[in-house]
């Protein structure tokens, strides 16, 4: 009998539920997203489709709220520039979501 991989499989179904599902976005596109959810612009339809990915994609919900939170920080930052950053968040970080929301 052939070893699968636990994790192998588990991208295995992924695969085929990313690909089955009818307008199903993937892990690349959902990061595309991600800007345009949180700021509220993406349109209805394609909401709904983020949302649903994001309810199958442990790995995009995860990538979300490390998102949300270091936007929070980066906002913080700019906010109050005197403040400390906390020590946990990497200056690389904060300066690249500063870059992004600016640009
Ligand atoms: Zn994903």
């Amino acid at each position: 009998m052939t070893h699968v991989h636990k994790a192998g499989l588990r991208n295995w179904l992924k695969g085929i539920m990313l690909k089955r599902v009818h307008r199903m976005i993937t892990c690349e596109e959902f990061e595309d997203f991600v800007l345009s959810y949180l700021d509220g612009e993406l349109p209805y339809r394609q909401r709904s489709v983020f949302e649903w990915h994001m309810k199958v994609c442990r790995e995009c919900r995860d990538y979300l709220a490390a998102y949300q939170r270091a936007t929070e920080l980066g906002q913080a930052v700019l906010l109050s520039p005197h403040e400390p950053v906390p020590e946990d968040v990497p200056e690389d970080l904060i300066k690249a979501i500063l870059d992004a929301r600016t640009r």
